[in-house]
């Protein structure tokens, strides 16, 4: 049996981030990561990631969470370790009514965290804010006569964040890497055992004991830090505890060529980010529009929820499609899933690899 001080499951950024603070908060602690995938980090929900980061929520405890996020990481950025940070903004096409309610002149008060665009700047940035008739009853937009741009926010690149994690977990040294290890059912103990056989019963307060794992040994720890995500209802569930989290499936496509290069390289929004357009977001139908410097291309994604099932598709094939061929704009999904275009055009996607 491996024993740790710490157990934290899952290598996503949020396992990889949680072990590394809980390291740096507590050098003399033994912690280990177990990860399913094999070999590396970071190949779940970070690896598909549209990736934008924002300071602007309703909440006052997700501002301040937030907040402590970015500046870290533009700390990182700064000492050199390059994590593809972007200060190009978020643009929120949300329209006057919005722009004008209380939390968003709030945030416009506050230091400069934001400010008001107007339609000609949008209009500029190369969008359509008065669509047709036809294209209104077809996509359900509105029209836009205003949007929000927070400064402090933009783009990142997810698996440098994650290698800078594990690279400092590894530096610091007491946190051991278990990949290629599944774990399986939590079992379970009863807090106040009365040592007869078929213990916990059910009205017994339980706490986790150990874990197995798909290489067949078992790990036992003080602490146990669930980093699952998705996964996470699914190997609860034995438990009878609930996550309170369903998943659903979210698509990014990568969409490139001649037409949309425009878009890409278009004077910036915010000062200083040379010709990069923000992470754009329409509020009501839950559309983004991602530049994506690296490849020349924009990442869309959209909140599709309606006869949406709750459930998973792990590792679907990769596939791209040429989709106009006359203009060489081809789009490739980096999410799982499957789109079907102007009735005739399926396609296929990959998984984006994320290592360098
Ligand atoms: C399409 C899409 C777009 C997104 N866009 C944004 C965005 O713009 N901005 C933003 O902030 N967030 C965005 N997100 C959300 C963000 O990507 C996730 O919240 C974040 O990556 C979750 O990280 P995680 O470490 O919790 O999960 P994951 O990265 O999924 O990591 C969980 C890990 O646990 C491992 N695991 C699971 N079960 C087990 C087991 N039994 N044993 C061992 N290991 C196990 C998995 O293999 C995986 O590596 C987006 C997500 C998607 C899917």
């Amino acid at each position: 049996m491996l024993t740790f001080d710490t157990v934290v499951v899952g290598a996503g950024i949020t396992g990889l981030a949680s072990a590394y603070h809980i390291k740096r908060e507590n050098p003399d602690m033994n912690v280990a990561v177990v990860e399913k995938k094999g070999g590396t980090f970071a190949q779940g929900n970070t690896a598909r990631s549209a990736a934008g980061f924002r300071d602007l929520f309703s909440s006052e405890v997700n501002r301040k969470l937030t907040s402590s996020s970015i500046s870290f990481y533009r700390k990182v950025q700064e000492s050199g370790f390059n994590l593809g940070m972007k200060f190009n903004g978020y643009l929120f096409l949300a329209g006057r009514k919005f722009v004008e309610c209380d939390v968003v002149q709030g945030f416009i008060r506050e230091g400069g965290r934001a400010r008001v665009v107007e339609e000609d700047e949008i209009r500029e940035a190369g969008f359509n804010t008065r669509p047709s008739s036809e294209e209104k009853a077809l996509l359900s937009v509105p029209d836009i006569d205003a949007g929000l741009l927070g400064r402090n926010c933009g783009i990142i690149e997810p698996d440098r964040l994650a290698a800078y994690y594990e690279g400092e977990c590894r530096r610091m040294g007491g946190v051991e890497f278990l990949y290629n290890t599944e774990v399986r059912p939590l079992r379970l103990k009863p807090v106040e055992p009365l040592n007869y056989p078929g213990e916990p019963f059910l009205w017994q307060s339980v706490h986790v004991d150990t874990l197995d794992t798909s290489r067949g040994g078992t790990v036992r720890a003080e602490q146990y830090v669930l980093c699952t995500d998705m996964w996470t209802t699914a190997l609860l569930d034995p438990t009878g505890i609930d996550s309170h989290t369903r998943p659903k499936k979210r698509q990014v496509f990568q969409v490139s060529g001649s037409e949309i290069s425009s878009l890409v390289r278009h004077p910036p929004m915010v000062e200083g980010e040379d010709v990069l357009p923000p992470f754009t977001i329409l509020p009501a139908h839950g559309i983004i529009m991602r530049p994506e410097p690296k490849s020349g291309s924009v990442w869309f994604s959209v909140a599709d929820d309606y006869g949406r099932p709750y459930s998973f598709e792990e590792d679907p094939p990769a596939g791209t499609r040429v989709l106009r061929e006359e203009h060489s704009a081809s789009c490739e999904c980096l999410h799982t899933g499957c789109l079907k275009v102007q009735g005739d055009v399926d396609v296929g996607w990959p998984l984006r690899l994320q290592h360098h």
